[in-house]
């Protein structure tokens, strides 16, 4: 038997850490000692009774999708060995499968049936181990071992920047600034990506202490915490990335780029909060420069390559300060409490 993080989907209150049975490797599946696993809105969401489904059959789920972990047993052939630093891809295509999925695309699955580790149908990583295909195991360079659970959340962002990419490449494209919103992990991950690809950086959040702004500042970046409007006029942002999810900042950025921009949504906003909208403005204001919004979610195996490449040039030290908490596994339920000053919670599996 191994300890799990376990919940009973869609009832509140039923998160718990209990003996399951230990995995037992498929033919081409590799065996994986859990190191660490990242906690996200997603998690909480599900912990709160509010999202996701149990495997079929079953009535509890193990949590956790944003996964790090040492190989233990890997088949001949897999292209892993014994000891290596590896990571789960979260979402399965679906079983139809739609056109997306059929083109190696499940991150952009149409007809919703896909599943997901941790989240919708299939057990997640929240184990001291975990086994993992191998086709959907990525991965990561050695001195990743102690922020490589910022893979996913990376993941998440490499798509949102190609998205921005393939959007912008429909005519004549050379951005040079870049506003990300929100400074939670998404928008930092988002601002090393933008930073990385040479662009002008400026980030937006609420906060004014903590970490933030000088996680945002060694990038070489400019953080800001005055209200949205200001800052976009002042910007006129080639580029936004819109990670706060919060239904006013994504109408102030809509309007808030400058000719040609490209807006990338990637926070999800909770429905029945009303705001009102000129929608005669923002329809003027994108039909007149051309604008394009785009939203993004998840990742296909092209994505967690590239947030690979990304992290292995990374900072190490900057990383890690992404990282606020870290929680032993029996403790868990500390993770999934919101904590003021938190960025990125993580639970250790490996008790370190
Ligand atoms: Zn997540
Ligand atoms: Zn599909």
């Amino acid at each position: 038997m191994m300890r799990a993080i376990t919940v009973k989907p869609s009832s509140p209150g039923s998160l718990d850490v209990r003996d399951v049975p230990d995995p037992v490797p498929g033919e081409s599946d590799l065996l994986v000692d859990g190191l660490a696993l990242g906690v996200c809105g997603t998690d909480r969401e599900i912990v709160a009774g509010e999202y996701g489904a149990a495997p079929p059959g079953h009535d509890r789920l193990i949590l956790g999708h944003e996964s790090l972990g040492r190989v233990r047993e890997a088949p001949p052939g897999s292209g892993f060995t014994p000891g290596d630093l590896v990571m789960g891809v979260v979402r399965r295509p679906d079983p139809e499968p739609c056109g997306a999925c059929e083109h190696g695309e499940f991150d952009m699955c149409r007809n919703g049936r896909y599943t997901e580790r941790g989240i919708k149908e299939r057990d997640g990583y929240a184990s001291q181990s975990w086994t993992i295909e191998s086709d959907y195991a990525i991965p990561l360079d050695a001195r990743l071992d102690r922020v490589g659970v910022l893979m996913e959340p990376t993941s998440v962002v490499a798509k949102a920047w190609e998205q921005v990419e393939r959007v912008g490449a429909r005519a004549w494209f050379e951005p040079e600034r870049v506003l990300v919103t929100g400074a939670g992990p998404i928008g930092l991950l988002a601002a090393l990506l933008g930073a990385g690809r040479g662009l002008d950086v400026h980030v937006l959040d609420r906060v004014t202490e903590g970490p933030k702004p000088a996680l945002v500042a060694a990038l070489g970046a400019t953080y800001h915490s005055d209200e949205v409007g200001k800052v976009t006029s002042a910007l006129r942002p080639d580029i936004v990335i819109e990670a706060t999810g919060a239904g006013s900042v994504v109408l102030d950025v809509l309007t808030g780029t400058g000719g040609y921009g490209v807006v990338c949504l990637t926070g999800v906003s909770s429905a029945g909060r009303t705001l009102t909208v000129d929608a005669g403005a923002l329809n003027r204001e994108l039909v007149l420069e051309n604008d394009a919004v785009v939203g993004s979610v998840n990742a296909n195996p092209r994505h967690y390559q590239q947030a690979a490449q990304a992290l292995a040039h990374a900072d190490l030290d900057w990383l890690e300060g992404l990282i606020t908490r870290r929680v032993p596994l029996e403790r868990c339920h500390e993770a999934y409490e919101a904590r003021p000053g938190d960025i990125k919670v993580v639970i250790t599996l490996d008790g370190a």
